[in-house]
């Protein structure tokens, strides 16, 4: 087999070692993307991985994330079926069960993206990759020279600084439980915290969230902070707000306590959950070895084209700090192998305008400025149009969560800056939407698309 391409120079560190055109670390979601499309484009890739394959996404993320969602929409749609006549003669719920099913579902794909590496001629290096310098990369001892490396390895969950921190688990944790916990401590107010708040809730357990201020999502349109905070609370989740834990202790009978800056003592829980955050899996990798520069937070800062300050060295997804999505690890890591071996000189990712669903329950889609950063940027020339209403389906239910609409406008023509939506069925209606904005779509646009009858979309369409 030949390792040398035509671009080979010998390895000065080793010169039987192999050379590649590009060596991307990390095979999850912005690693794999990268070297399958510079694979496409005929070049010699390899990916280095010290993990399971699909990274955090595949194993530890959005996939098993959506099966357990999944499962909890069952548990309310069990609830919901009395109000459409049926009479369920009782149902159990086996956490175990479901952990084996979703295992197989991650397995598989694990194995897939084995068989994809080998079927696309890119070489697959187990094992730990150290930058030696810009051009070599050490794997457990051997040494690897390419012209290009990406760096994509991604980032893990933080745990803070507190006594008993050890004592809670993180997302990784979680998707590791084989029971259900009975009475679950969720600390933390972003993605995952949601997110994990309300599945486990819908499944059975007992959540209480802990906010170290008064909100969740904060980086989010109002509107949807509070429809969700409304929502969680009729729930049943306890929110227990602007609170920050001190310590964690383990009792006698193995239960928790978490003792909080306002004196107070919570518990007993079985599982406490840290969701506050993820910090890139930089450490270790050599970057001052490659001169690769890194932010006061440990991420790699690149420019609108994935370049890191060292020439061919680029970075990608999580580790860059910008939007942490699978989609946009995927998008930049395409475009970045377009760029280098496809001759399109000015292919990047805008990072504008980029859509987002939280799986919360229920969901949210949102996409653009929220009002607050309109009228911040633009003041009086925003206009708002916003709705909110108990979608058919909930009509008949036990349960009638809310939907909540907005559309955020811009000057006379009213173009969509903005669209933020909560509420059943809001995590497939946003793609669409999110195409037509990005295509510069005003108000007058949507009200002159005929509406889709009866569903909740269609208010996106209809607003005054
Ligand atoms: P990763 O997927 O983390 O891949 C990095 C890989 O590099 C890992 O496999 C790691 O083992 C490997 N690695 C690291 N260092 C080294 C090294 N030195 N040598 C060898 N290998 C190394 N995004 C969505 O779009 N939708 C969702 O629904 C969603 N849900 C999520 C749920 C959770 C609980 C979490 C934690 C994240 C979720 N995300 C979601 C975010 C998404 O998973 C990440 O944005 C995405 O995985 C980032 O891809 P990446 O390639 O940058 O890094
Ligand atoms: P996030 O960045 O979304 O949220 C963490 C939040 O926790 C912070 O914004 C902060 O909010 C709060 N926080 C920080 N430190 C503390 C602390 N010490 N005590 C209490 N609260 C604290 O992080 P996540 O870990 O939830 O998710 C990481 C990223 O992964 C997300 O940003 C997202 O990009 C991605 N992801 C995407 C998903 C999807 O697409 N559906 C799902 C899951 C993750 P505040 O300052 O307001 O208190």
């Amino acid at each position: 087999m030949a390792y040398y391409t035509s671009a080979s120079r010998p390895n000065r560190l080793n010169p039987l070692s192999k050379h590649y055109d590009l060596i991307a670390i990390g095979a999850g979601s912005g690693g794999l993307s990268v070297a399958e499309r510079a694979a496409l484009h005929g070049k010699r890739c390899a990916v280095v991985e010290s993990g399971p394959l699909g990274g955090t996404c595949v194993n530890v993320g959005c996939v098993p994330k959506k099966v357990m969602w999944f499962g909890a929409g069952l548990a309310h749609a069990l609830e919901d079926a009395a109000g459409y006549g049926f009479t369920l003669h009782g149902h159990d719920f086996d956490w175990a069960r479901l952990k084996a099913a979703r295992d197989r579902y991650v397995g598989g794909i694990n194995d897939w993206y084995g068989n994809y590496l080998a079927d696309s001629g890119i070489d697959l290096l187990r094992g730990t990759a150290r930058l030696v310098d810009a051009r070599h990369v050490e794997v457990d001892g051997e040494v690897y020279g390419a012209d290009h490396i990406a760096l994509a390895p991604g980032g893990e969950p933080i745990v803070p600084a507190v006594d008993g921190a050890e004592h809670g688990i993180t997302s990784d944790g979680f998707f590791a439980l084989e029971t259900q916990p009975r009475r679950v401590a969720i600390v933390g107010s972003g993605y995952i915290a949601v997110e994990l708040a309300g599945l486990l809730k819908a499944l059975g357990s007992e959540v209480s969230l802990l906010l170290r201020k008064g909100h969740v999502l904060r980086e989010f349109d109002a509107m949807l902070r509070e429809t969700l905070m409304e929502s969680m609370g009729e729930s049943g989740i306890s929110i227990v707000s602007s609170t920050q834990v001190e310590a964690v202790q383990r009792h006698a009978d193995g239960t928790l306590g978490v003792r909080t800056d306002k004196g107070q003592t919570l518990g007993p829980f079985d599982t406490l959950i840290w969701a506050i955050g993820r910090r890139p899996r930089t450490a270790g990798l050599g970057l001052e070895d490659a001169g690769v520069e890194i932010d006061g937070q440990g991420f790699i800062p690149t420019d609108d084209f994935q370049n890191t300050n060292v020439e061919r060295v680029y970075a990608l997804g999580d580790v860059t700090g910008r939007a942490a999505l699978t989609p946009v690890a995927i998008a930049a890591g395409r475009r970045l192998a377009d760029r280098l071996f496809d001759a399109q000189p000015e292919r990047h990712l805008d990072y504008r305008l980029i859509p987002t669903v939280i799986f919360s329950h229920p969901p949210i889609g949102t996409v653009g400025l929220t009002e607050d950063e309109a009228r911040e940027r633009h003041g009086d020339a925003v206009k708002v149009f916003q709705t909110r209403f108990t979608a058919m389906y909930h009509a008949l239910s036990p349960h009638p969560l809310p939907t909540a609409m907005k559309l955020v406008c811009l000057g006379a023509e009213q173009k969509i800056v903005g669209c933020h939506v909560i509420g059943p069925g809001a995590d497939e209606m946003l793609q669409g939407f999110a195409v037509a904005i990005r295509m510069g779509a005003t108000k007058r646009d949507f009200d002159d698309t005929v509406a889709i009858h009866p569903t909740s979309a269609e208010e996106l369409v209809t607003m005054r």
